[in-house]
């Protein structure tokens, strides 16, 4: 009978089958790599303020012939530390800070000056939410290429209704002559740079340096931090007690400057200025517990510092611990 037969033969049959079978499920053939990732930006409260931290991009930082006041062992052992190898990818970060009633964008990324590596920001400010027309005022740490490059879009503002604004002194040093000519010559082309980048807002009138540091916003400050720069400047952002220093160029490759602060960049325009920032907003954010919003430690560069002590005769990056839904901090 057909119903006999088939409760019998049935299990046996299955055994016979798997005999045969593949231990792994078939692969689904050829689907391609993809080698991108998601929309560089990241969200974190400040107290009342929402940070956003846009990725620009990343590129190949060229160590060896950056570096200065480091050794190429200290560079080997610093980058093994850390897990890290030659050539290493450095970030671009910049930071939008929504007080509620502004919107500030610290530093903007390369735009079109870094290739195809950069020049994110502003995909990635519209993948966050943002419009580039919403933003009132765009503070530069320096006008260095990878941090005032982005202010710029085809000759033209890239942040329409923006007033765009840096210290007074950074302003005069890169739109001056005498200084263009005086710099060594692989600066050269940063001023040329830095002349395009503010055009579009000095012919708009919104180009408005700062004369003097201390408070630009409500809630935001601009803290002198001369040495990478003549007029590089910090930002420090505070709500409700709580603290974020967006501190620009303090730390370029953070595997070797935290275990040695002393190590300084051939960009650097007075060597001895920027390891004494470097220093000193190392203890600040420190002894203080600030977060510190850094350009070009890997993104979102979002941390606190440890200071030097037992174990560790340096200083630590202590990097903020990823939350899906930001919430008041
Ligand atoms: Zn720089």
């Amino acid at each position: 009978m057909a119903a006999t037969t088939t409760r019998f033969t049935l299990p046996l049959m299955a055994a016979a089958m798997l005999q045969f079978a593949p231990l792994a499920p078939p692969a689904q053939a050829g689907a391609p790599q993809v080698r991108s990732q998601a929309p560089g930006y990241y969200r974190m409260m400040l107290g009342d303020f929402e940070i956003t931290v846009l990725s620009d991009g990343t590129h190949a930082f060229p160590i060896d012939t950056v570096m200065n006041n480091i050794t190429p062992a200290q560079i080997g052992r610093g980058l093994d530390d850390a897990g890290l190898a030659q050539p290493l990818q450095g970030s671009i970060n910049a930071f939008l800070i929504n007080t509620g009633s502004r919107l500030i964008l610290v530093d903007a990324g390369a735009g079109a000056l870094y290739g195809d590596c950069c020049g994110k920001l502003l995909e990635h400010l519209r993948a966050a939410g943002y419009k580039p027309e919403q933003v009132d005022t765009v503070l530069l740490t320096h006008l260095h290429k990878d941090h005032a490059g982005g202010v710029m879009r085809q000759g033209a503002a890239a942040f329409p209704n923006a007033v765009l604004r840096m210290a007074q002194g950074e302003a005069h040093y890169w739109l001056s002559a005498s200084a263009q000519a005086a710099a060594p010559e692989f600066l050269r082309s940063f001023f040329d740079s830095a002349r395009a980048a503010v055009a579009p807002y000095q012919a708009a009138g919104r180009f408005q340096p700062y004369a003097a540091f201390g408070q630009l916003e409500p809630g935001v400050r601009a803290l002198p931090a001369p040495g990478h720069t003549p007029g590089h400047a910090a930002y420090l952002v505070e709500s409700r007690g709580r603290q974020l220093l967006v501190w620009g160029d303090i730390v370029h490759v953070a595997p070797l400057q935290f275990p040695h602060p002393e190590a300084t960049v051939k960009y650097d325009s007075d060597a001895a200025d920027a390891q004494r920032q470097r220093r000193a907003l190392l203890d600040m954010a420190a002894s203080q517990r600030m977060v510190v919003g850094a350009a070009h430690i890997a993104f979102p560069g979002l941390g606190r510092i440890g200071a030097p002590g037992g174990a560790s005769p340096g200083y630590r990056w202590l990097p903020v611990n990823y939350e899906g839904a930001p919430g008041a901090d």
